[in-house]
C-alpha cells in the first residue's frame, strides 16, 4: 500500500469532527473596506469604533444621531452617519455587516439579507444568528490577540483577556516593529535558517536587547550589524559546522539531508573525493575551499583544514565539511569533529554512502552473503609504516573484507593474507571510482591481486573486496557477456556496460 496515502487516511480517522460549531480565528485586513453597522446603541458604537481603528470605511445606519457617533464621526474620517433605511440602502461593495439593532426582528432581516448576499455578518450579541463573531482583543500595536470561547463562557474570556492585559508587555508591538525593520539585514548577516532562527530565539531572551530599543524609533545599518555581533558573541549562538558525507560520487547517492546542508551552505570546504557535480548542487554565492591534494598544489595538513573549519565559522556562517563517502569511515571527521567542539563550535554530521556500499552496488558485489560471508571488516591499506592488523584473524573468519586505501599495499596485503592462511584462490574485486562515469571494475583471484592492479593500470580511489561475494558480480560480467553474445572471459576483457557510458569492466 502506498505509505503517503496510508498516513493520510490514519490523520483524517485521527481527525476530531468540530465539536460545538468551533469558530476559526482569521485575522482580516479591513484597511480601506467598507463596513457597515445598522443601529445607534452603545454596542453599535463600540463596534464603529473598533473597525475605525482598524482602518474600515465605517457606514452606520440609523435614524438617530447619538452623541457618540458624532464625535466619531469628527474623529474619523472614515466614518459617515446615514439615515438610509436598511432595506433601501445598496449592499454592493459592503465587506462585512454588525447588526446591533437591539430589535430581534430587525436583526433577522440583517443577518438574513447579509447571508442571501455572501457577506459575512455579526448580530451583536447572538451567535446563532452570526456567520462570524468579534474575539476580546489584546491590543500591542503590531501583536493582537483575539480570545474567543465559542460563545461558551463571556466571563471566562473577560478574565483571560484581563489576565493577559497585565501580563503581556505593553511594548510588545514595538518589539515586532523593530524586528520587522531588522529583519533584513539580520537576513544578510545570517543568510542560513538554522543560525537565523537561533539569533531570533536569543535575541527575545536577551535582557540587553530590551534596553537597546526601547528608547528607539529607528536603528541604522552598522548598528543591527553590532547587535548581531553582540548576541553572536555573548555565546549564545555556537558557530556551526556540519561534517557532510558527500557519498562515493554519485551525485543522486546524496542523503536528502546532505543535498539540503549543502544548498543552505555558506561556505563549502571540500576534498579531492568531492566532484564538481556535487558542489554544483550548492548556491552561487556559497563560498567553495579545496582542502585536498591536487597535482602542483601542497596538500592541506589536518591542522590548516581544522583552522579553516573554525575561522570559517566563527562569523556564524554555515560552513559545510563536504567528505567523500562517510565522514566517520577513514575520513576523520571524528578528529574534525573533536578540534572544533574543543573550540566551542557546535557540529553536526550527516552521514554519507560509504565507498565500500557504493561500490558494491554498482559492481554486483554484496557485502555479505549466506553461507560464504557473515560479517564485513572495512580495512585501511594506507598507514604510517608497516599495517598494524590483526592479518590471523582478518585471514581466517567467513567474512568480506573490504581495503579502502589499498593500491599501494596490494602486494603486502594479499602476502599477509596468503601467509595467515586465507585461500590464494579467494576472489578478489578492485572498484576505481566506484558510481562515477570513470568507474573500472576488475576481478581476479588474491594471488595474482598486485599484478591484476599493475596490469590493468588500475588506480586510485579505489578499494578492493577480498571474499567469496566477489563471485556475486562474475555472474553479472557473465550475464552481460550472454546478451552481447560474447562469452569468452579473457583477460582484461573490457566492456561498455549498456547501462552507464563510460563505465569500464574488467575480468582476469
Ligand atoms: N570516507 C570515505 C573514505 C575516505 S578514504 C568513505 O566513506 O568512502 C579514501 C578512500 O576511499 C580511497 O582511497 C578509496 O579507497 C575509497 N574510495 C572513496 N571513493 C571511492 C570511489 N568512488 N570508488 C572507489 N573507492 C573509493
Amino acid at each position: 500500500m502506498n505509505t503517503l496515502s496510508s498516513d493520510l487516511g490514519k490523520q483524517a480517522r485521527e481527525v476530531k469532527p468540530n465539536q460545538g460549531g468551533r469558530q476559526l480565528p482569521l485575522f482580516v485586513d479591513l484597511a480601506g473596506k467598507e463596513c457597515l453597522v445598522v443601529g445607534s446603541g452603545s454596542l453599535a458604537v463600540e463596534k464603529t469604533r473598533l473597525l475605525l481603528d482598524f482602518g474600515a470605511l465605517v457606514t452606520v445606519l440609523t435614524s438617530v444621531h447619538p452623541k457618540e457617533l458624532s464625535v466619531l464621526q469628527e474623529l474619523y474620517s472614515g466614518c459617515s452617519i446615514v439615515s438610509t433605511s436598511f432595506g433601501d440602502y445598496e449592499l454592493l461593495g459592503v465587506t462585512l455587516i454588525v447588526s446591533a439593532t437591539e430589535n430581534l426582528e430587525d436583526d433577522i432581516v440583517v443577518a438574513n439579507t447579509a447571508i442571501a448576499a455572501g457577506i459575512p455578518v455579526n448580530v451583536v450579541d447572538n451567535r446563532s444568528l452570526s456567520t462570524f463573531s468579534f474575539p476580546a482583543i489584546v491590543d500591542r500595536g503590531s501583536i493582537q490577540l483575539g480570545i474567543g470561547s465559542n460563545g461558551k463562557s463571556p466571563s471566562l474570556v473577560t478574565k483571560l483577556k484581563d489576565d493577559l492585559e497585565l501580563f503581556l508587555p505593553q511594548n510588545l508591538g514595538s518589539i515586532a516593529d523593530f524586528i520587522s525593520q531588522i529583519r533584513p539585514v539580520v537576513k544578510e548577516i545570517l543568510p542560513a535558517l538554522e543560525p537565523r532562527r537561533k539569533f531570533w530565539r536569543k535575541f527575545l531572551e536577551s535582557k540587553s536587547v530590551d534596553l537597546f530599543f526601547s528608547n528607539k524609533n529607528s536603528i541604522g545599518r552598522t548598528e543591527v550589524f553590532d547587535l548581531v555581533k553582540q548576541i553572536v558573541s555573548e555565546g549564545n549562538i555556537a558557530p556551526l559546522v556540519t561534517i557532510v558525507g558527500a557519498g562515493p560520487g554519485d551525485p543522486e547517492l546524496l542523503t536528502v539531508k546532505a543535498l539540503r546542508k549543502i544548498q543552505e551552505a555558506d561556505v563549502l570546504v571540500y576534498d579531492r573525493l568531492v566532484g564538481v557535480d556535487i558542489l554544483k548542487r550548492g548556491r552561487k554565492e556559497a563560498k567553495k575551499i579545496f582542502v585536498g591534494k591536487s597535482k602542483g598544489r601542497h596538500s592541506c595538513g589536518q591542522n590548516e583544514i581544522n583552522v579553516t573549519l573554525l575561522e570559517e565559522a566563527k562569523p556564524g556562517r554555515n560552513v559545510v565539511r563536504l567528505k567523500g563517502g562517510d565522514p566517520f569511515i577513514f575520513g576523520r571527521g571524528g578528529e574534525e569533529r573533536a578540534f572544533l567542539m574543543s573550540h566551542g563550535v557546535e557540529v553536526e554530521i550527516v552521514p554519507g554512502i560509504t565507498a565500500a556500499l557504493g561500490c558494491g552496488a554498482v559492481s554486483g558485489v554484496p557485502m555479505t552473503l549466506r553461507d560464504a560471508s557473515q560479517a564485513v571488516t572495512f580495512i585501511t591499506g594506507h598507514g604510517d609504516g608497516e599495517l598494524a592488523l590483526n592479518w590471523e584473524a582478518l585471514a581466517n573468519l567467513n567474512q568480506t573484507l573490504v581495503v579502502y586505501m589499498g593500491i599501494g599495499a596490494a602486494k603486502n596485503i594479499s602476502q599477509n593474507l596468503i601467509d595467515n592462511g586465507m585461500s590464494p584462490e579467494v576472489p578478489i574485486a578492485v572498484i576505481a571510482n566506484g558510481t562515477t562515469p570513470e568507474q573500472k571494475l576488475v576481478i581476479g583471484k588474491l594471488r595474482s591481486l598486485p599484478l591484476l592492479i599493475s596490469e590493468s593500470g588500475i588506480a586510485a580511489p579505489a578499494i578492493i573486496v577480498i571474499g567469496e561475494v566477489v563471485e556475486q558480480s562474475r555472474l553479472e560480467v557473465m550475464d552481460l557477456g550472454k546478451k552481447a553474445g560474447d562469452l569468452s572471459n579473457n583477460i582484461f576483457q573490457k566492456r561498455d556496460l549498456p547501462e552507464r557510458v563510460g563505465t569500464r569492466r574488467a575480468v582476469l
